[in-house]
């Protein structure tokens, strides 16, 4: 086990039922009670955060909103509104900052900081995290639960043992004690999947895991079984990475079509296109993605973006696509001609990240190996060396002059 530097350098913070608890900041008349925020409160859709009063009766995040009416009647249902979230993440984000230069937003609610060398400042990590607490609650009404460790890992796994407003510390010779007794799907990076072939193998705990031979987790899980095994005995050498904070926000494309349509396979072989190309700038930018919001524009101007997040990170053409589908279907009113598409793709973060690493070893390790290989082509023979069978038709009808203009846009 590495234990060479065991000092406490990384806090990881996780604002409590993040969306809930701003909801209820903003409108006293929601404190102390049930609060479930959602895409559709009076829809089909399923719960994005409930309140701490909420979760006493079983309502958790994902969930479909019917159930969670169900389990709590009298919770009040709130219409999410993201650019609040991402307005408040932005300022926690730069409260942070106050501390150490060295800060990795992690997702909307959470961040990684490096603390060391900041002793003489602001004092040790437990001090300064003690410090950002009270800030966070003196100036947003806010709590979170931290963890402090030598590692990010460690850190992760400490933020997530006392909530809500914990702060917990783990060094690593709390490794055998406090992370080896947890069910292996504790550890960050077990997924279902992986949790699935571990435990069909006997290995129930974090600490089982940690102790079987390297060969056999190889043999099952690729790569992967290396990491995870490494992660179980506490080695986690990543660093936190604040160039993350400078990411773009989302990447996406669009297209005016050459003319308003409302040819349904014409229309998806332009979101397979789009898709593609979202995916492929995705990858270049070492980058993975969660949510996948398509544009369409009617004839008359009017424009609908609906969007859907994933519980994993993605980098694939298919999911992108798969996804910008079902939305297309659900939501086009086949009534009318639709002008412009667009695909885009947010909630980034870099696929470098050991973190997310593991969230794309859940994914279908041979449709990963057949995008490589598309990728490698592309960038051997050019863009439009290979397209998926769909495509043709819309090759065809791009010589009959009905395809339109391609637009790429970052924003950040
Ligand atoms: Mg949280």
């Amino acid at each position: 086990m590495l234990k060479n530097n065991d000092k406490l350098t990384v806090i990881h913070i996780d604002m409590d039922a993040f969306f809930a608890a701003v909801e209820q900041q903003a409108d006293p008349s929601l404190r102390g009670k049930p609060v479930i925020v959602c895409g559709d409160p009076g829809g089909r859709g399923v719960v994005s955060t409930a309140s701490y009063e909420a979760r006493k009766f079983g309502v958790r995040s994902a969930m479909p909103v019917r159930e969670a009416r169900r389990l709590c009647p009298h919770a009040i249902l709130v219409r999410g509104r993201h650019s609040l979230y991402e307005e408040i993440s932005r300022r926690l984000l730069s409260l942070y900052s106050k501390y150490t230069p060295v800060v990795e937003p992690f997702s909307i609610d959470e961040a990684f900081l490096d603390v060391s060398g900041c002793e003489r400042l602001h004092g040790d990590a437990i001090q300064i995290a003690g410090k950002i607490k009270t800030e966070i609650r003196e100036s947003f009404g806010l709590t979170c639960s931290m963890g402090i460790a030598p590692s990010k890992l460690l850190a992760k796994m400490a933020s997530d043992m006392q909530k809500p407003d914990g702060l917990t510390v783990i060094r690593y010779e709390d490794v055998e004690d406090v992370i080896w007794p947890l069910p292996v799907r504790k550890l960050y990076g077990v997924g279902e999947k992986t949790a699935q072939i571990l435990e069909a193998l006997g290995i129930s705990t974090v600490g089982a895991l940690a102790k079987t031979p390297v060969e056999l987790l190889v043999e099952k899980l690729g790569e992967a079984g290396r990491l995870l095994r490494n992660l179980a005995s506490g080695i986690d050498n990543s660093r936190v990475n604040p160039s993350l904070w400078e990411m773009p926000k989302s990447i996406g494309h669009e297209t005016t079509l050459a003319e308003d349509s409302d040819d349904e396979g014409f229309i998806l072989s332009c979101i397979l296109y789009l898709s593609q190309q979202v995916g492929r700038r995705l990858r270049q930018h070492g980058l993975v993605a969660r949510t996948v919001t398509l544009k369409l524009r009617y004839s008359d101007f009017t424009t609908l973006t609906r969007a859907n997040t994933f519980s994993f990170f993605t980098s694939l053409d298919e999911d992108i696509y798969q996804t910008a589908k079902r939305l297309f279907l659900h939501h086009w009113n086949r009534r009318r001609r639709i002008r412009l598409v667009g695909v885009t793709v947010s909630n980034l973060s870099s696929k470098d990240d050991f973190m997310h690493q593991l969230a794309l070893f859940e994914e279908d390790e041979k449709r990963r190996r057949a995008t490589d290989a598309m990728d490698k082509v592309r960038d051997k023979f050019g863009e439009d060396a290979i397209t998926r069978a769909s495509l043709i038709q819309r090759g065809k009808r791009a010589k009959n002059g009905r395809a339109g203009r391609t637009e790429g846009g970052y924003t950040v």
